[in-house]
């Protein structure tokens, strides 16, 4: 599978693959069809983008949203992949140029919507491209609009049953990130994916670093926390709306940008401060638990709970709205003991039946477990959903494991002494030790390993070079164009004063 890591990596300069990647992208290259269930933010499109392209032919990709096809076709056009899209918003000339590439086998991927599909004139080039093996797969992007269950049914996505009829030897590959059960039976059924192998996604988050501090001065300790994000969005919870009113009002008086959110709102007031959160820079939204469902802003930096949550399926769904896009992000916890004796009272003096207190209390006693342990937090919650898991390194047990007799409330903090150390070991010429000390550098105002920022293979092949550009760099093994738009000015910079 040399082959799917080399175009990850040359394409998209991603160092090695995520979560259930990998397996998903052996089978379907492999000529196997798969059922991928992935929540937002997880690359989900790699498992279909990377196939299309390590097997031969075009990778047909029936995707029922506009704009998520364009975003998708820029995106891979400027990894120079060759993706195109046809749609209803084209003119006749543009549609003709496209499917003029199509059936001289001079794409990678082609989007189309399932209208598109289901077309003939459509079907005329596809099965053209079959007899010539010239179609690489199917995927069925946000697959749960086949379900009647699906929110945003489609009647053309039941032509798709029939694809594996016509084309009986073509892996298709259906994705989505929300399906429950019944949804999930539809989708197999309508694309008669019996046969087809079922990924559901880790719940393991590895961008997340998790740290939890105990009150002491909790203004004091948040600001501290806060002053490692300054100018980055992030979401704050906090119980009461009382309290969402009051810790807005204190971050507006500290001078960061800050906007209250909770159902005690007026409907107008609530609505713009979610719009000022959705779309300017940098804004701390403080909000009470419900703030969060069906919000899609990728690029939040940190979660932070001011009080401990529930249960662990409530952490984690909360904590899990920082992140999406996968670069490092912070979740923070203040923890007071009083919290869980007012949820314990709470719980037992409520209506619930003996066997709902018993379960709330169970996982009440589940999270407590977790905030008071002292060993990995990530791996602790992944052994909560099931999950194996080893030490994350990022986590604040992981990076100063605490004296069990005194557990300290400090801030999470990157783990500078084992980089530091990784510099001293090289004897490196001037070059590579400020290239190095520029990684380190990185490394720690991104809150990421040093190989994510340059891998070693990579920086001994620039350190090879006698001459290096911009195009060297994008098409070296371990950076590609994205860590190139990002790094190689810098990069550039250092070999060349
Ligand atoms: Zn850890």
């Amino acid at each position: 599978m040399k082959k799917s890591l080399e175009i990850l990596q040359q394409v998209y300069g991603y160092e090695s693959f995520r979560g259930n990647q990998s397996k998903v992208i052996d089978h379907v290259v492999a000529g196997g069809d798969a059922l991928v269930l992935m929540s937002t933010g997880e690359g989900k499109s790699l498992c279909y983008q990377i196939p299309s392209m390590a097997r031969a032919g075009v990778g047909v990709v029936v995707c029922p949203l506009i704009a998520l096809m364009q975003n998708q076709v820029l995106a891979l056009k400027r990894r120079g992949v060759r993706a195109e899209y046809l749609h209803s918003g084209m003119t006749k000339a543009e549609e003709i140029a496209v499917e003029k590439l199509l059936a001289r086998g001079k794409l990678d991927l082609i989007y189309v919507s399932p209208e598109r599909l289901a077309t003939d004139g459509f079907t005329l080039i596809l099965d053209q491209l079959y007899e010539h093996d010239g179609i690489s797969l199917f995927a069925i992007d946000e697959a749960h609009c086949i379900s009647h269950w699906g929110h945003s049914f489609r009647p053309n996505y039941r032509r798709l049953s029939n694809l594996a009829k016509q084309y009986p030897d073509v892996p298709r590959i259906a994705v989505t990130a929300t399906a429950d059960d019944k949804t999930r039976q539809d989708i197999v059924e309508q694309l008669q994916l019996e046969q087809a192998k079922t990924f559901v996604s880790s719940f393991d988050r590895p961008n997340l670093a998790h740290a939890v501090v105990v009150r002491g001065d909790q203004n004091q300790q948040f600001l501290e926390f806060l002053r490692e994000h300054e100018g980055q969005a992030g979401i704050v919870y906090c119980q009461l709306q009382q309290t969402v009113e009051e810790v807005a009002r204190w971050l507006v008086s500290e001078n960061i940008k800050a906007a209250p959110y909770h159902a005690g709102l007026a409907d107008d007031v609530r609505t713009k401060n979610q719009q000022r959160f959705l779309n300017k820079r940098g804004i701390v939204m403080v909000a009470t638990e419900a703030f969060g469902m069906g919000i899609d802003k990728s690029n939040v930096r940190f979660v932070a709970l001011l009080g401990m949550p529930r249960s662990l399926e409530d952490y984690y769904q909360q904590v899990g709205r920082a992140g999406r896009d996968g670069e490092p992000a912070h979740a923070w916890m203040c923890f007071d003991s009083k919290d869980v004796i007012r949820y314990r009272r709470h719980i037992n003096s409520s209506d619930d039946s003996r066997q709902q207190k018993k379960v709330k209390n169970a996982k009440l006693n589940a999270a407590l477990a977790w905030v008071e342990s002292t060993t990995c937090r990530r791996a602790g919650l992944l052994r909560y959903f099931g999950e194996a898991a080893e030490d994350c390194g990022t986590c604040d047990n992981c990076v100063e494991p605490p004296n069990l007799v005194k557990k300290r409330a400090s801030q999470w903090q990157p783990p500078i002494e084992n980089l530091r150390d990784m510099i001293d070991a090289q004897a490196c010429d001037a070059r590579r030790e400020e290239l190095c000390s520029w990684r380190v550098e990185m490394a720690l105002s991104n809150r990421v390993p040093v190989f994510k920022i340059l891998p070693e293979t990579a920086l001994n092949q620039i350190m090879d070079r006698k001459k290096l550009t911009m195009n060297d760099l994008e098409n070296m093994p371990g950076i590609g164009q994205k860590k190139a738009s990002l790094y190689g000015g810098d990069i550039l910079r250092i070999l060349n004063h």
